[in-house]
């Protein structure tokens, strides 16, 4: 067909309407080009064409994703479908029940799209959270939890019944509204396996990203107060880990969704570690939040160090080389570095930091090689190499000043509970979304 032909060339906007016009003539023709590899045809523009013809290619698009020869056939079927104008979702939801997982999959995934539109559909949503496919299962929990509270009531209703959809309603529950969308029942059944775990929990290494203070002390009590932190729940470490990790990433869009919980951990060789994002810093313009964060980190330390003898705070990233530290002793901050902004120190290097090259100092500084003749040069470089001091960074210092994060195990001594406490944004905010480890 001329037309379809037409796709790849100049004109092709003008192919597309037409294609479109003709309707249900030209779904073969395009579906087609769609599933051809080798085709001069962008499969996106073919895409488009179906989308926009609509009804009349779902099934022949079904019966080519179920048949797909290969996974980028599939994948541009696949997409095509999630995307494709269909008078309402009553047409995906009873693809739910297709015998090809790939087909069920997609249909999850259009539906997800209608967000909270979805709601008529996600009886038979529900009716696939135990599928044989995990993908299915996924993006069915995913398509239920795009429904937001509309979907508890339903997911309550999973919970109180038999089979292994209980445990997928359990997840998305919490993902739609954390601690608060669990009924009285579910919050006994989650706060028993967190003291079974926890009763045998040894400390393990945490995934750092972030900044968090370390107080030498073994008073949580004294600790809650200081940050002002209220409703302390006891949890695993790694629960109170996981919702670091989680809030930090901002894997959510809700308001103070990085400032509402922070975790405390237990007394570790006898250091309190708070990981949390310090409210005054998430709520500041992001232009400002490092400058903010700094100054928010110098004042307490100060403050904290009054209180406790001394303070630390630290900060890592697992996404660039970034790292920091401020170190307090009685009321005074001693030293704080922040790996980049150099020029904004306090104190001199710490001992601790002896042997150490500091980040932002390059380890081939150009002096090094002033007079050394070109032949030289590799030879130079070797040198210089097998004497590089090892870098600096907030957990070599953690391990040599309190306790490193990164590096805890059974050998680690634990006094106390681990918990997570509200800030006061959390204080105002329903319970964060969102499951996690426990
Ligand atoms: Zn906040």
């Amino acid at each position: 067909m001329e037309l379809v032909e037409d796709l790849a060339g100049e004109d092709r906007q003008r192919a597309s309407d037409r294609l479109v016009a003709m309707g249900e003539a030209a779904v073969g023709p395009v579906l087609a080009v769609l599933c051809d590899e080798r085709s001069p045809v962008e499969w996106s523009t073919a895409a488009l064409v179906l989308q926009r013809i609509g009804e009349p290619a779902l099934e022949p698009l079904v019966g080519a994703l179920a048949a797909a020869a290969t996974t980028e056939v599939a994948r541009r079927c696949s997409s095509t479908l999630g995307g494709l104008r269909v008078a309402d979702g009553g047409r995906f939801a009873a693809l739910l029940s297709h015998p090809a997982p790939r087909v069920r999959e997609s249909a999850a995934s259009a539906l997800q799209d209608l967000r909270a539109d979805v709601e008529p559909y996600l009886p038979a949503l529900a009716g696939v959270l135990d599928d044989p496919d995990e993908a299915v299962r996924r993006r069915a929990r995913l398509a239920i939890e795009a429904a937001g509270w509309l979907a508890v009531p339903m997911l309550r209703e999973i919970r109180r019944g038999t089979g292994r959809r209980r445990t997928a309603a359990l997840t998305t529950l919490a993902d739609v509204g954390g601690w608060d969308a669990l009924d009285e029942a579910d919050r006994r059944a989650v706060a028993r396996l967190i003291e079974i775990k926890a009763a045998r929990e040894a400390p393990a290494p945490m995934h750092l990203c972030g900044s968090w203070f370390a107080v030498p002390t073994a008073d949580q009590p004294a600790v809650l107060d200081a940050f002002g932190l209220a409703e302390p729940r006891a949890v695993t470490m790694r629960l109170g880990g996981s919702a670091w990790t989680r809030d930090h990433h901002g894997w959510s869009s809700v308001p103070h969704a990085e400032c509402r919980r922070t975790y405390v951990t237990p007394a570790l060789d006898g250091w309190t570690l708070v990981f949390g994002k310090i409210p005054a810093v998430a709520h500041a313009a992001p232009a400002d939040s490092e400058t903010v964060w700094r100054d928010e980190v110098r004042a307490r330390c100060a403050a904290l160090s009054a209180r406790f003898g001394a303070a630390h705070c630290y900060g890592a990233s697992c996404g660039d080389g970034w790292t920091a530290w401020c170190l307090a002793e009685d009321g005074e901050v001693i030293r704080f570095y922040d790996a980049f902004e150099p020029g904004d120190q306090t104190g001199e290097p710490h001992p601790a930091e002896a042997g150490l090259r500091l980040p932002h100092i390059s380890a081939f500084p150009m002096e090094a090689f002033e007079g050394v003749p070109r032949e030289g040069i590799a030879e130079r470089f070797r040198e210089i190499q097998r004497t590089l001091p090892a870098q600096a960074h907030a957990t070599t210092l953690a391990a040599r000043l309190s306790v490193d994060p990164s590096a805890l195990g059974p050998h680690t001594t634990v006094a106390g509970r681990a918990v997570l406490a509200l800030t006061p944004c959390g204080l105002a905010e329903p319970s964060t979304p969102g499951a996690l480890a426990i």
